[in-house]
């Protein structure tokens, strides 16, 4: 017994660390290099010299924006290295912009926001019938594609698994659809549901809250018969390869893994990537950048499965969700432009609905508005492309916990609390599309 499980936890150890070539392994190194004593400032930047002084400075020391401006809130969230730690700091005092520190030592808080399963865990994990998928941390994406198989195997009646694409590395970009239609008929008198995660690779709490719902919508079904009425088409990662990338030791990983080779210019912003307005503000055509928009509209494979499916699934599609973390907004359209579609004030008032039952479940309290006008102008987004391509009414993205205090790297033991909340805001619109009809 004692080797088998030592093989296993050693496989799985050298799984977890395993790089798949020498530019990886430096990617690897640079990144943890990068993370020691790396620090997460929360800059105000009211008047327009300090934003101007702050904009160079992201740009010449290559300052990874955690969280940028907002409506109702002037500070910018920026990791940065240790070595630019006091040129920063000494920029921002010459210009009298306040900044306190939120993340003291990005190396440790990564360190602590996923603690490695303990023995027994692992042991009880690996003993476990069917699949490892838990709430209680942050799963490889085997882990995650291997409950949804083990749903469609348990509960045959409302599961199926289907891969509806493959990502630039070739990992299945796999789909779960749970309905209790019975037939082609019922299904087509039912409104869809489209619920995505994982779109930007190190905001972990996505697909973990994205597990949480369809856990809720299978072994939970008997206290959510709401979900009787709605056909559910979930996909829980988006970019498997940049999130397997953040697992691997490039934590804070945001894009897909094109052009892996190209360090840290490698990957296309898939959020920025979608075709309706594409390449207009708030992307950009650098691949350098981390909000880079592709060499083209639907240029990534992982853009092009969403594209074709949803598309696919025809006018039944009343409600697309994506989650994304991090700043609790519940966001709709549109993102290229500070302007609304004519249908806001519905969207306005089911997200409205929707925050406030996520506060009564969970505590938090998400801010709903326009993309554009509350965050900033961001084309090429899969909320605009679901609304003004296949016209999805209620189309929205929503930003998970927190608020900053851990920023991407939110503990694992949130994970429960912030599923609540997301399950109660999926709760919340598939009541409105099943009563609106
Ligand atoms: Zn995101």
């Amino acid at each position: 017994m004692l080797p088998r499980l030592l093989i296993l936890t050693l496989a799985a150890a050298l799984a977890r660390a395993a790089p798949q070539n020498a530019g990886e392994l430096r990617d690897i190194q640079d990144a943890q290099e990068l993370y020691k004593g790396a620090q997460v400032l929360r800059v105000e930047a009211v008047s327009e010299h300090q934003k101007e002084v702050l904009r160079k400075m992201q740009e010449e020391q290559k300052l990874d924006t955690w969280l940028n401006p907002a409506a109702g809130r002037t500070h910018v969230d920026i990791m940065v290295p240790a070595p630019a730690l006091d040129v920063v700091k000494d920029q921002l005092r010459n210009v009298s912009a306040t900044f306190r520190v939120m993340i003291s030592d990005v190396e440790t808080a990564i360190k602590d926001e996923n603690p490695s399963l303990s023995e027994e865990e692992e042991e009880e994990l690996a003993g476990r019938q069917g699949h490892r998928f838990t709430l209680q941390s942050y799963h490889r994406v085997a882990d995650i594609h291997g409950y949804l198989d083990y749903l469609a195997q348990t509960y045959p009646d409302i599961c199926s698994v289907q891969t509806i694409g493959s990502s630039v590395e070739g990992r299945p970009i796999k789909m779960i659809k749970i309905s209790s239609s019975k037939s082609r008929s019922e299904r087509a008198t039912k409104p869809a549901f489209y619920i995505d995660g994982g779109i930007h690779a190190r905001e972990w709490i996505s697909p973990a809250s994205v597990g949480y719902i369809i856990k809720e919508l299978t072994e939970n079904r008997d206290s959510n018969t709401f979900a009787d009425k709605v056909d559910f088409y979930i996909v829980p990662v988006v970019n498997p390869d940049g999130y397997e990338h953040t697992h691997n030791g490039v934590r804070l990983w945001r894009k897909n893994r094109k052009d892996a080779s190209k360090g840290r210019c490698a990957g296309t912003d898939l959020n920025r990537n979608f075709g309706y307005k594409w390449g207009g503000a708030g992307s950009s055509h650098d691949p350098c950048q981390e909000i880079y928009a592709g060499s083209a509209p639907f240029s990534e494979p992982e853009t092009q499965a969403i594209r074709n499916f949803v598309s696919n699934l025809g006018t039944s599609v009343r409600a697309y969700v994506t989650f994304h973390s991090y700043g609790q907004y519940i966001l709709y359209p549109w993102g290229y432009d500070k302007k609304v579609p004519p249908d806001y004030a519905d969207l306005d008032r089911v997200g409205k609905k929707a925050a406030q039952n996520m506060r009564q479940v969970g505590g938090a309290s998400y801010t709903v508005g326009n993309s554009a006008s509350l965050l900033y102008a961001a084309s090429g987004g899969a909320d605009d492309w679901a609304k003004g391509g296949p016209r999805v009414k209620y189309t929205y993205t929503i930003e998970l916990r927190d608020r900053g205090r851990f920023g991407f790297l939110l503990p694992a033991q949130y994970i429960q609390p912030t599923g609540r909340e997301a399950f109660a805001a999926i709760k919340t619109i598939s009541e409105e599309i099943t009563t609106s009809g």
